[in-house]
């Protein structure tokens, strides 16, 4: 491809995102995940986390050892349980979807997620044999794929590239943070220009992106926070999912909090942080999550983390307070149109 068809694809992009939902008047605060699958597909579309069974550099010595230090793949994706060789990816599919219609009877369509560890990190025509079985399975609409930005060969994107004509086809890239200090401290084992031309090259070909932050790393202070947020609003992915830092079994983060050494945030300044974080993006950005959850067989700490919707609440209510919503920060006044009038939702 040339790099004037790659910019005129990545316009094209631009054009696409321009045309989301008025959210707003829907009585959100930010650009919910749920509103932004029904403006796509029509229906309420939910997530089904599956294990294809990749490694990952950052643990298996390629890139480093001992992996990211609150990583610990059982305890972020129950679907790991599951990885073993005669549990195919159909029966795990077919398995989240019951497993998720239990719980949610609006749930009528779904993406298949590949979400434990790195599942970029195998050859391109294995990746597109999973591809292809998930995005035959009658009830799957998309395809979200997890995974890390050192660990994305131009094979992978192009055959991703080319699968994405015709599905809908999201890479979820974990960054943390843009900060070295930070990515050290996390031993994520990238940099944050590693980031950079990994995204660069994902939207010249013109692939939906989503960006994994970390709000809460220790030695963060607010501006550091706040720069990572910049950064985020100028790249504009087409989504971002925000987690708490959270200490679950088996991790090297697990020592630092048993032993002191790091202090983790109160609900109160997690949800002020994540507000800061989010009236910086522009309005068009999805927000997938805004806290992460784990496994509470695995959870140790913060115990807010455990109660569901706490942070989901916290939020909502610190928007009400200063009268603000998603985007605030990055649209200029003259632009704010009906975004500028404060509800009381
Ligand atoms: S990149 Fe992902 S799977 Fe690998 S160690 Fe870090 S969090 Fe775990």
């Amino acid at each position: 491809m040339t790099d004037s068809m790659a910019d005129n694809r990545a316009d094209n992009r631009a054009d696409s995102m321009a045309a989301f939902p008025d959210w707003k008047s829907m009585g959100h605060r930010y650009f919910p995940l749920g509103v932004s699958m029904r403006h796509e597909f029509g229906c309420a579309v939910w997530k089904v986390s599956v294990d294809i069974g990749c490694s990952c550099p950052n643990i298996d010595g390629t890139i480093g050892t001992g992996g990211c230090i609150f990583c610990n793949t059982h305890g972020f994706a129950p679907s790991r349980r599951f990885n073993k060789p005669e549990v195919s990816l159909s029966e795990q599919i077919n398995f989240g979807i019951r497993q998720l219609q239990r719980r949610y009877s609006k749930a009528e369509k779904f993406i298949a997620y590949f979400q434990p560890s790195t599942n970029t990190y195998l050859a391109p025509e294995r990746l597109e044999q999973f591809c292809r079985t998930a995005l035959g399975h009658s009830e799957i609409v998309g395809l979200a794929i997890g995974t890390r930005p050192d660990t994305l060969p131009d094979g992978i994107l192009d055959m991703l590239e080319l699968l994405s004509r015709t599905f809908w086809i999201q890479l979820e890239i974990g960054l943390q943070s843009i900060h070295q200090k930070s990515l050290d401290f996390l031993n994520r084992g990238h940099n944050y220009p590693v980031f950079c031309d990994a995204f660069r090259r994902c939207r010249q070909r013109n692939l939906r992106l989503g960006v994994h932050l970390i709000v809460g790393i220790p030695g963060e202070e607010r501006k550091d926070i706040l720069a990572t947020a910049h950064e985020i609003a100028r790249l504009q992915p087409d989504c971002v999912k925000l987690h708490q830092l959270y200490v679950v079994r088996e991790t090297p983060l697990e020592k630092l909090w048993q032993t002191g050494k790091i202090r983790l945030m109160t609900l109160e300044e997690y949800a002020g942080l994540v507000v800061d974080f989010l009236e910086v993006l522009p309005p068009s950005v999805v927000i997938d999550r805004i806290s992460g959850e784990a496994d509470s067989l695995f959870l140790l700490a913060p115990a807010w983390s455990g109660t569901k919707h706490a942070a989901r609440n916290a939020v909502q209510q610190e928007f009400q307070r200063r009268c603000s919503f998603q985007g605030i920060g990055y649209l200029s006044s003259d632009s704010l149109g009906n975004f500028g009038n404060c509800g009381n939702h």
